[in-house]
């Protein structure tokens, strides 16, 4: 009799419990294309649906591969690729000038579960930076190859390389003419970085960054992009950002690391960790531009402080989110009770 309750007691707890053991751990990623002056008034309309259209791809591509149980850093790795292939994005294929008329590429990947992280800056001949910096994480006891070395490293590695000009356009050539005659960036060239974060089926946040940095750089400058902690991070202990904008502003404010720090420490929830630190730490300093995050409940923000931030996302509840300019609605999205 009592072995009877007993069993019966089980079976009711078991009943109980396996909904919540089948439910499939949450998933989550966020992306975005640059961050810049961007006004519904600068874009034509059929402009504005080739970049809606790219970035609704890319987000579900990386959603559809972490819900099929894809390791974070691959899905980091395949979604930024896609962005680097396109010459929308100033990352790869279409990056920009340098005042040299040739192009200096920066990337970054760097997992949540280890902390290991790779990078690459100022590299000419990696048809697809992001492989090198994966490469760079991967195969050498390094963190950050620079230059000619970080080439000849890709290529002992096997990756494709292609002639520098492989990654020109008529657009960049265009914006960098406008550079040189004026001095200044056009709204369009100045930015276009591109990042992903995500978390994976196995609770781990990773993130990535890849660009061909501003328009008319000199001197072998170097931007925030390939920097860990400045517009790349990623830790399962708080959270993963990729960061777009004036890389010297983001490198001093150590923008990614400090979002996290925030979370971590602070105990503050993501979103106002990213809203403070873009637009109470940046915004008066005169540092232009935003980040996507995604914590690990897969709570996702996605905050700038420009007049738009290409941008996609799909946070642990399955809410999806692809817009370019501020007046669009959700620019962040809680699952809990972030907010
Ligand atoms: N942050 C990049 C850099 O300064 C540029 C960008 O995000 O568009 O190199």
């Amino acid at each position: 009799m009592a072995l009877r309750l007993i069993l019966l007691l089980f079976c009711l707890l078991f009943c109980l419990l396996l909904p919540g053991v089948l439910q499939a751990a949450p998933v989550a990623i966020a992306l975005h294309g640059g961050a810049g002056t961007l006004t519904r008034d600068k874009m034509t309309p059929e402009q504005e649906r080739v970049y809606l259209e790219i970035l609704d791809t890319a987000v579900e591509l990386g959603h559809a591969r972490l819900q099929a149980g894809a390791p974070g850093y691959e899905v980091v790795r395949q979604v930024i690729r896609l962005m680097e292939d396109s010459p929308l994005f100033n990352a790869g294929f279409g990056a920009v000038f340098t005042w040299d008329g040739r192009h200096e590429l920066d990337a970054s990947i760097m997992l949540g579960e280890s902390l290991r992280a790779g990078a690459v800056a100022g590299i000419t001949r990696v048809k697809n930076p992001i492989e090198a910096a994966y490469a760079v994480m991967e195969a050498s006891p390094h963190v950050l190859l620079s230059g000619w070395g970080a080439d000849a490293f890709a290529e002992g590695e096997g990756l494709d390389l292609v002639d520098n000009q492989y990654f020109s356009t008529p657009e960049r050539a265009r914006a960098l003419e406008r550079y040189r005659a004026a001095r200044v960036g056009s709204d369009s060239a100045k930015f276009g970085t591109v990042g992903v974060v995500v978390l994976d089926a196995q609770g781990n946040l990773a993130a990535g960054t890849s660009t061909g940095g501003m328009t008319g750089k000199r001197w072998g400058r170097i931007g925030d992009s390939p920097l860990i902690g400045s517009g790349t991070y990623a830790d399962n202990s708080s959270c993963a950002v990729s960061a777009t904008g004036h890389g010297e502003f983001f490198i001093r404010w150590q923008v990614a690391s400090d979002i996290c720090a925030r979370v971590k420490y602070q105990k503050v929830y993501l979103q106002a960790a990213a809203t403070h630190v873009i637009h109470q730490e940046l915004a008066p300093a005169g540092g232009d531009g935003g980040v996507v995050a995604v914590d690990p409940r897969g709570n996702v923000a996605m905050v700038f402080n420009t007049e738009g931030m290409y941008r996609a996302s799909i946070n642990g509840v399955g809410e999806k989110v692809v817009a370019i300019f501020s007046d669009e609605p959700a620019t962040g999205s809680g699952v809990a009770d972030d907010g």
